[in-house]
């Protein structure tokens, strides 16, 4: 095999200053003030728009500033969170992994993707993203998926002298390159310069909010027209009438809706990144709030993926083999410990990762299984790994085994299933020896050798499948991986959450069985099957694994994709976890793909919607509770946000029904000012409010944004106190400045019992925004502490009131007028009713919900 030496640091750091750094130009960034008008020119603002010309034309003009200003205001502002929400999943992208193999001072390293320089030597195995325009100096079994480049997605198989393009993926093989183009350079930088206009399709969650959001403005505009065309009837004035319809229709558009739930997502998700959990989209978030079913591998997200061989059995009997992590001194027990001896040798041929000595520490170089490999060849033999073979049949999930061609020798290693067949002679005990090691919870690996006839070069490019024939198995290595000390206790608390868990792995049945034993995951009756004998028919599979605790042993990535599909159309939100080259198509087609931050592939980071950080299983569960939190406060902004509708809508009700006898409580500008003024920052606060103690002890819920619980709590309960009060108190200041049925009222009386009735609603507002925070238990029951953002946005609620009643200019602009001590007092009461009627309504479901357990 031909390689190249690679740079030396010094000539890349040079290099590197030059050309500057490995990265895709930043997508061309759309500027600021096109954004701002997008912002200020879709459906809602343009339905504003026309209101405001609507005003003009009839002679209003003051109506139709104030709508202006209120689409100006809005825009802005939902600008700055569209902002800090994109500026938030810029951040997260920059945490993923980019980890790239050079060869760099005749030392093989690892550098980060943005530093590679024209000239470096890089190593390429399946599943790594190609970093740079390279080409091939060397190159085994090697398949690219161009698909980014030119849209074809079927492998293309490249040889040395090759170019390999970057930004595609490694599917299969192996190889060295050598880089030719780095940055902008590169192909690829080319064909992002070209589609980077290209809009990325609508997700799942900004679907359904886009269709409450239509749906709500239609309903705004068929009641203010159904009204419009009531009230000319009745014969009322047509400016009236056409005052009445605008009002309707702007108390009822939800303007400030989807910038907020955009925020509030990204604010999980930055929540998510800081318990190492990172989503790729925002909208993932959502989605794992409503995950009911975790489909996780074994190795690494499980277990510790600290690899250690403790065992190697020969036909001489059990050889055991102790010592510490990854470091090369050991003790040695057993009969036989030579023939054991020359199985490690044969395994760390067959192997590519190493252990090294760095940091003052020994520690896995490569995958640690293979390290593992080296810890016992040095512990049996004390030497340290020799020649380098000449050729490698490379790991794959279908074989699960990988050889590798020293001189005339072929060395092989991979599970017992694939290798014990394509041996000649295999003793009884041996295949015994499968069971009773896997039974322990080791990993069990078999090794064997196969001494090739005539000259190597015969058997330079012979497939895997006729090179691994005939083969003499020499013995087999047990190796243990500890479960993560903290497992047990993730999975009581996913128990708990409702969630159900299927560890689905490529281990042997009985090493799979004994971890899931070992770590409480077992379901009981205990199910433990194997990927060849899933049924065949999807629906008995679905209702096969539609239960807890199941084990799916020895599984391709076919049946990967299988199991995600069979329990999604049981109805679940499916969680799976892959790592390899070929898990791709699962990743995706589970509803959250969850890929590996440390040991997974490329290819599969690029395929999933959660990459965990640190491998833990510990981390899937953790972001399901930030998604339910997330899910949780998006709901309750929106009941807080829809019950300050009814309070703006029934007064023009009320004063429709009554045939205009009956004065309109508050007028449009107040109802601008209530939306957009006080409202706001308190919404905002709710969609910060932390994870409530008891999110991962209810069962998950798969729930529309607007479900039962919502519209009883806004339409029955909370809106109707709220609106309630409003009236009592517009009612109450009119009568006491004596007005009687039938009267119009005198200005400045209306004006005060306006002002009443605007305080009113913005105190039932203060103290709905408190009960909003939890959806079972009153208020005065949470900490004030935990929602300090709240407090804040209280105070500027209450800051606004006064400003828009006491500042004369600002007060009259709006029809009102600081209201009398009586009604101000009377005001007041609105904040205990909605607080008493959301304690209620609370207590009433608890009981409820207490009778039918
Ligand atoms: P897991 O779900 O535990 O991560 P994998 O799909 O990675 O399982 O591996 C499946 C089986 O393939 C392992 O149990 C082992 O027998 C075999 N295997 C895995 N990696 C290697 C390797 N590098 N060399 C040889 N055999 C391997
Ligand atoms: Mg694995």
């Amino acid at each position: 095999m031909r390689t190249a030496e690679g740079l030396s640091s010094e000539q890349a750091a040079q290099l590197l200053k030059q050309a500057g750094p490995n990265q895709l130009p930043a997508e061309k960034p759309v500027p600021q003030w096109r954004k701002l008008w997008g912002e200020m020119t879709h459906f809602f603002a343009l339905m504003l728009w026309c209101a405001a010309g609507l005003a003009f034309i009839a002679d209003m003009p003051q109506l139709a500033v104030a709508i202006i200003v209120v689409v100006i205001v809005n825009g802005v502002f939902a600008h700055i969170q569209q902002e800090r929400a994109q500026h938030a999943a810029a951040r997260l992208r920059g945490l993923l992994p980019a980890d790239v193999v050079v060869r760099r001072d005749g030392k093989v390293r690892k550098v980060h993707a943005s530093e590679l320089v024209v000239g470096d030597v890089v190593l390429l195995a399946a599943g790594d993203r190609v970093p740079a325009d390279t080409v091939l100096l060397s190159a085994a079994a090697f398949a690219v998926d161009e698909s980014m480049l030119t849209g074809e997605s079927a492998p293309v198989p490249k040889i040395a002298g090759d170019p390999a393009w970057g930004g595609t993926f490694l599917v299969n093989g192996y190889g060295e390159a050598s880089v030719s183009a780095t940055g902008t350079g590169t192909k690829l930088a080319g064909i992002a310069a070209l589609t980077s206009g290209a809009v990325p399709p609508p997700t799942p969650l900004s679907q359904e909010l886009r269709r409450i959001v239509r749906v709500t403005a239609g309903m705004a505009l068929g009641i203010a027209a159904v009204f419009f065309l009531a009230s000319l009837l009745v014969g009322f004035q047509w400016r009236d009438s056409f005052l009445f319809s605008i009002g309707v229709a702007v108390a009822l558009v939800p303007e400030g809706l989807l910038p907020t739930v955009t925020l509030s997502l990204a604010m999980g998700a930055q929540r998510m990144a800081g318990r190492s959990g990172l989503v790729r989209n925002l909208e993932a978030v959502e989605t794992l709030g409503s995950t009911t079913f975790i489909c996780t591998d074994k190795t690494g997200t499980l277990t510790q993926n600290r690899m250690n061989a403790v065992e190697v059995f020969t036909v001489a009997g059990p050889v055991q083999v102790t010592g510490q992590g990854y470091a090369p001194d050991g003790g040695v027990q057993g009969s036989g410990v030579e023939g054991a001896a020359k199985v490690a040798l044969a395994a760390r041929t067959a192997s590519q990762g190493r252990a090294e000595f760095h940091d003052g520490q020994w520690r896995a170089q490569g995958d640690p299984m293979e390290a593992a490999m080296d810890v016992l060849a040095r512990r049996l033999t004390g030497t340290e790994a020799g020649a380098a073979p000449w050729r490698r049949l490379p790991f794959d999930p279908v074989r699960r085994r990988e050889s590798a061609l020293l001189g005339a020798d072929l060395f092989c290693k991979g599970a017992p299933e694939t290798v014990l067949p394509v041996c000649e002679a295999v003793p009884g005990p041996v295949k015994e020896q499968v069971e009773v090691m896997a039974a322990r919870g080791l990993r069990v690996i078999a090794v064997a050798r196969r001494q090739l006839a005539g000259a190597p070069e015969a058997w330079q490019s012979t497939p895997a499948l006729e090179l691994e024939t005939g083969m003499e198995l020499l013995g087999l290595i047990g190796l243990q991986d500890p479960p993560r000390p903290d497992v047990a206790d993730v999975i009581r608390t996913a128990r708990q959450a409702g969630l159900r868990i299927a560890m689905i792995t490529g281990d042997h049945p009985a090493t799979a069985a004994a971890i899931a034993r070992q770590i409480g995951l077992t379901g009981s009756p205990e199910l433990v099957l194997e990927g060849a004998d899933l049924p065949e028919d999807d629906q008995i599979l679905g209702a096969l694994l539609d239960r807890d605790g199941v084990v799916v042993s020895r599984v391709s990535p076919e049946q990967k994709l299988r199991v995600a599909k069979a329990l999604q159309a049981r109805g679940h939100v499916v969680a799976m976890t892959g790592d390899g080259v070929n898990d791709g198509p699962a990743l995706r087609e589970a509803d959250i793909g969850v890929a590996m931050g440390l040991s997974g592939t490329d290819v599969a980071r690029e395929a999933a919607d959660l990459v965990l950080l640190d491998d833990h299983f510990g981390t899937i569960v953790a972001a399901i509770e930030q998604g339910r939190a997330t899910y949780a406060n998006i709901h309750r902004f929106l009941t807080y946000h829809l019950t300050d509708n009814v309070a703006e809508l029934t007064p023009f009700v009320i004063w429709a029904l009554s045939g205009g006898r009956f004065p309109l409580a508050l007028g449009v500008l107040q109802i601008l000012a209530l939306d957009i003024g006080t409202d706001l920052l308190p919404a905002l606060a709710l969609g910060a409010e932390p994870p409530g103690r008891r999110i991962l002890a209810r069962p998950p819920e798969r729930r529309h944004l607007m479900d039962r619980q919502l519209i009883i709590r806004v339409f029955c309960i909370l809106g109707p106190v709220e609106a309630a009060m409003e009236m009592a108190v517009f009612s109450a200041v009119l009568a006491g400045g004596g007005w009687s049925r039938g009267q119009v009222p005198e200005a400045g009386l209306l004006m005060a019992a306006s002002g009443a009735a605007f305080t009113a609603v913005v105190l039932g507002q203060l103290a709905n925004a408190f009960a909003c925070r939890s959806a079972t238990v009153p208020p005065w029951k949470l900490g004030w502490g935990t929602n300090r953002l709240l407090v804040w946005a209280v105070l500027a609620e209450l800051a606004i009131l006064a400003v828009c009643l006491y500042i004369p200019y600002l007060a009259t602009l709006l029809g009102q007028a600081p209201p009398p001590p009586a009604g101000f007092l009377l005001a007041l009461l609105a904040a205990p009713a909605v607080l008493l009627a959301d304690w209620i309504h609370k207590s009433a479901r608890r009981r409820l919900r207490r009778s039918r357990t």
